[in-house]
C-alpha cells in the first residue's frame, strides 16, 4: 500500500485463494502492530475483530505459582478477516492483487529480477525493478537469494474446540507445564471456540489434559479441526550478520526474513514494520538511482537490535528456570512485558 501511495505500480501476488486463513492467534500485540495499523489503515472495523474483540492482556501460568498477569489491551481477529481488510484498503490505494498465483522462481540481476508465476492460465514470466519477498516462513524469494542458507523451523500446531473453558476468556493464557520456558502451549477464545496452540502440543498432550482439566477441559473431547505451520528460526543468523535479508533490489520482510520477535513470537508487527521500511527503501532508491537492498538493511538496524535484545532475554529465561518456578514466573513476566512494549 505504501509503495502504491508513493507512486509505484504495485502488484501483490498470493498463491492461495483470498481471503485465506493463516495459522496465527491473530493478536495485534505490540506497539508497532497497533501503531502502524492505526496510522496506515485507521481504526480496525468491528466486523474484523472476533469476540471478545479486545483481550485485556496475557496470563502466564507456571505450576505452583499464582498466574502472572500482564494487563495489555490487545485486539484479536481471525487472520483471514484482518488480512482481507488490509488488502481491501491497499486495493483502494491502487494496489493490484492477484490471488491463486504462485511465484515459482526468481532470478536476480543488478537492475531488478525476473519472476516466474503460475496460475490457472499457466506459467508466465515478467521483470520487476523491485521485489519485496513477503512470502512467509518457507519463502521462495529467500531461497532464490540464499540457496545455501540452512533454516531451522519450529512447527506449531493449532487445535480448535467448540465451547469455552472456565478461565478468563479475555486473556491469552500461556502455560509452562514443565516449569521451563519451553515447551509451552497457549489457550485463547475466539467467538464460540477455544484454541490450543504451540509447537510442543504433541509432547505436552498429557500435561495439557491435566492442566486444563481444572478449567473444565474434558479428557475425551476432540478438536473440531487442527492445522499447523512453520516458523523460521533465524534469530542467530540475523544477529551475527550471517544472514542479511536483502540483496540488490530484492528485499525480504516479515517471516520470509525471519523477523519475528523471540519470546512471544509476535510477527504481525514486525511484518508490518519491515514492510513499511522496505517501501521507504524502494522509494529512496528509485529517487536516488541506488539499489534498495543496502538502504533497507540500514533502516532495519533498530529492528535487528530489538531482536538481539529480546533474544538475550530469552536465553536468560533458561537461567531463571534453574533458580526455581518463582524466578521463572518473574522472568517470564518481565520478558513478555518487554517484548510487548518494544518500540
Ligand atoms: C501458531 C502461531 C500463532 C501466532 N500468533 C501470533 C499473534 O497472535 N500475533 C502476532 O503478531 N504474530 C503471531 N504469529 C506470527 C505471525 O503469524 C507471522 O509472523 C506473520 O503472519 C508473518 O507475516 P508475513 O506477511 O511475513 O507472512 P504470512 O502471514 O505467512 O504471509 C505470507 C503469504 O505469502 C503467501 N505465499 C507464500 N509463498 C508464496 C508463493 N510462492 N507465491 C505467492 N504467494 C506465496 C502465503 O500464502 C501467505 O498468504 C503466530 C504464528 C503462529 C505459527
Amino acid at each position: 500500500m505504501k509503495c502504491a501511495q508513493n507512486g509505484f505500480k504495485t502488484l501483490i501476488l498470493e498463491k492461495r485463494k483470498l481471503p485465506r486463513e493463516k495459522v496465527c492467534t491473530g493478536m495485534i500485540m505490540g506497539q508497532w502492530a497497533n501503531r502502524i495499523i492505526q496510522d496506515e489503515f485507521g481504526d480496525i472495523p468491528s466486523r474484523v475483530l472476533i469476540d471478545p474483540g479486545h483481550l485485556s492482556g496475557h496470563m502466564l501460568h507456571v505450576p505452583g505459582i499464582p498466574a502472572q498477569i500482564i494487563e495489555y489491551r490487545t485486539p484479536i481477529a481471525w487472520r483471514k478477516d484482518l488480512d482481507s481488510w488490509m488488502n481491501e484498503e491497499a486495493a483502494k490505494e491502487g494496489v493490484e492483487i492477484q490471488d491463486k498465483t504462485r511465484v515459482v522462481a526468481v532470478s536476480h540481476d543488478d537492475r531488478g529480477c525476473d519472476l516466474t508465476i503460475e496460475n490457472d492460465e499457466g506459467r508466465k514470466e515478467f521483470w520487476t525493478r523491485f521485489l519485496v519477498g513477503a512470502d512467509g516462513a518457507t519463502s521462495v524469494v529467500r531461497r532464490s537469494l540464499f540457496p545455501r542458507l540452512k533454516v531451522r523451523y519450529s512447527s506449531p500446531i493449532r487445535e480448535c474446540y467448540k465451547g469455552s473453558l472456565d478461565i478468563g476468556r479475555d486473556y491469552c493464557h500461556w502455560f509452562f507445564p514443565k516449569s521451563l520456558p519451553r515447551p509451552r502451549f497457549d489457550l485463547h477464545h475466539k467467538g464460540d471456540f477455544f484454541l490450543i496452540e504451540g509447537s510442543g502440543i504433541r509432547e505436552l498432550r498429557e500435561d495439557i489434559r491435566l492442566t486444563l482439566a481444572d478449567y473444565g477441559f474434558s479428557a475425551n473431547v476432540q478438536p473440531l479441526w487442527s492445522d499447523g505451520c512453520a516458523i523460521p528460526l533465524l534469530h542467530k543468523e540475523l544477529i551475527t550478520g550471517a544472514f542479511s535479508p536483502a540483496r540488490g533490489n530484492t528485499l525480504l520482510v516479515g517471516d520470509a526474513a525471519g523477523l519475528i520477535f523471540p519470546i512471544t513470537y509476535e510477527g504481525i508487527g514486525t511484518a508490518l514494520k519491515s514492510g513499511l521500511l522496505a517501501a521507504e527503501a524502494v522509494t529512496e532508491a528509485a529517487g536516488q538511482g541506488k539499489q534498495a537492498g543496502k538502504i533497507y538493511l540500514q533502516k532495519l538496524e533498530p529492528l535487528l537490535s530489538a531482536i538481539k535484545k529480546l533474544h538475550g532475554l530469552q536465553e536468560g529465561l533458561s537461567l531463571s528456570a534453574k533458580q526455581g518456578a518463582s524466578e521463572l514466573a518473574k522472568g517470564l513476566k518481565n520478558a513478555y512485558e518487554k517484548t510487548l512494549k518494544t518500540v
